[in-house]
C-alpha cells in the first residue's frame, strides 16, 4: 500500500494586522491576513488565488519572514519558522518573485546572485561554484550567461535566474509569487514546464500565489480562494473549476474566459454581482465581508461570519452554499 504523501508545510490560524499611524486621533488598522491555515503535502502545488489586495502577496511575505505575523503558526518539516534563523530558513523555504528585474541585484553579475544565499551561509568557494553551475545549468542558463549583469538578459532569462536562486540552498517548498505574470506568454509557457520538471525530479511543494486561473489550470493540485484576507473555498483543481460553490469563486471563474470551458458552467454572470471593486481592507464589511457584492446575500449575511466548512470535496465559507 502506498503512503499518503507528507505534509511539508502546516500553517494555523495565520495573521498579519498593519497599524497605520493615527488619523484623526483613531488608530487605523489593515487586517492583511486574518486567521488562515493551509497544509502543503510534498509534491503538492497548492494555488492561492483572488484579487489584488486580497492578502495573498502578505501570505508569502509572511512565511517567508520578510514581515512579521501578529499571531499563528507555520511549521515546515515539523520545525516552527520562528525557531529557524534566516540563515536557515532558505534551507526549507525559498521564494520565486514576481518580477525578475527588481528582484535581483543589478550592479552583480548573474553568478553572485545565484551565490548570494550560500554566501550567507559561509559556504566554500568551491562549493560555490560547483553549486550554482549545476543550478545554473538545470535551469537552462548557459554558462557564459553566469559573467553577464541582469540587465543584459531576456525576461525569460532574469526568471531562470530568479529560479536558480531558489534552487541553489535545495528547500523543499517554493513559494513562487505571480512567477509568469511580468513574461511574454510564449516564455510564460517554458517557464511553468520547468518548474513542472523541477518539481517532478526534486519532489518540490510549491505554493503558487496568482491572479491567472488559467495558469493556475494548468499547474495546481488544489487551489485555495482567498478574499480579504481569508480563505473562502480550498479545494482540489477538477473540483473547484468544474463547480465551484462560493460566490467569489463563481465571480473569478466568470471573470477569466479562458478557463471557461466546457464543464465549468457559470452560476452567476459578472452583471449580476453589485459592486465590481474589492471593499477597502480598512473597513471591511460586518458578516460575510463579500456580501457588498454577492447577489445571493441574506439579512444573515451582514451579521454573522461564514467559517470554512466541509461541503463534499470541498472546504467553503459561505452560509448558502451546498
Ligand atoms: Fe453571499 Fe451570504 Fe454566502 Fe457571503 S455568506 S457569499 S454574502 S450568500
Amino acid at each position: 500500500m502506498s503512503e499518503s504523501p507528507s505534509t511539508v508545510l502546516q500553517v494555523n490560524g495565520l495573521a498579519k494586522t498593519y497599524f497605520l499611524p493615527k488619523a484623526f486621533r483613531k488608530p487605523l488598522e489593515v487586517k492583511a491576513l486574518r486567521g488562515v491555515s493551509l497544509e502543503l503535502k510534498a509534491g503538492e502545488t497548492l494555488a492561492v488565488v483572488g484579487e489584488s489586495g486580497c492578502g495573498k502577496s502578505t501570505l508569502a511575505k509572511v512565511l517567508l519572514k520578510i514581515e512579521g505575523k501578529t499571531s499563528g503558526s507555520v511549521s515546515i518539516l515539523g520545525k516552527d519558522i520562528d525557531s529557524l534563523s534566516s540563515k536557515e530558513l532558505p534551507g526549507y523555504l525559498q521564494m520565486i518573485f514576481q518580477d525578475p528585474y527588481s528582484s535581483i541585484n543589478p550592479r552583480k553579475n548573474i553568478f553572485d546572485i545565484i551565490a548570494e544565499p550560500l554566501r550567507i551561509r559561509k559556504v566554500s568557494l568551491d562549493e560555490i561554484a560547483k553549486r550554482v553551475a549545476a543550478s545554473a545549468e538545470r535551469v537552462g542558463l548557459r554558462p557564459e550567461l553566469l559573467r553577464r549583469y541582469p540587465h543584459m538578459l531576456s525576461g525569460g532569462q532574469r526568471q531562470r535566474v530568479g529560479i536558480a536562486r531558489a534552487l541553489i540552498t535545495e528547500p523543499k517548498v517554493i513559494v513562487c509569487d505571480e512567477p509568469v505574470s511580468a513574461l511574454d506568454v510564449s516564455v510564460q509557457a517554458q517557464v511553468l514546464n520547468l518548474l513542472l520538471d523541477l518539481q517532478q525530479e526534486k519532489g518540490l511543494s510549491y505554493l503558487f500565489i496568482s491572479h491567472d486561473l488559467g495558469v493556475v489550470r494548468f499547474l495546481a493540485h488544489r487551489v485555495a480562494v482567498m478574499y480579504l484576507g481569508e480563505f473562502v473555498e480550498i479545494a482540489d483543481s477538477e473540483t473547484l473549476f468544474k463547480n465551484p460553490k462560493h460566490p467569489y469563486t463563481q465571480l473569478l471563474l466568470e471573470s477569466t474566459p479562458t478557463v471557461g470551458l466546457a464543464g465549468s458552467v457559470p452560476v452567476v454572470t459578472q452583471s449580476e454581482f453589485q459592486a465590481s471593486d474589492l471593499p477597502s481592507p480598512l473597513n471591511p464589511p460586518s458578516g460575510c465581508g463579500f456580501h457588498t457584492r454577492c447577489p445571493f446575500a441574506v439579512e444573515r449575511c451582514k451579521t454573522e461570519t461564514p467559517k470554512l466548512r466541509h461541503l463534499g470535496k470541498t472546504q467553503v465559507a459561505c452560509h448558502l452554499a451546498q
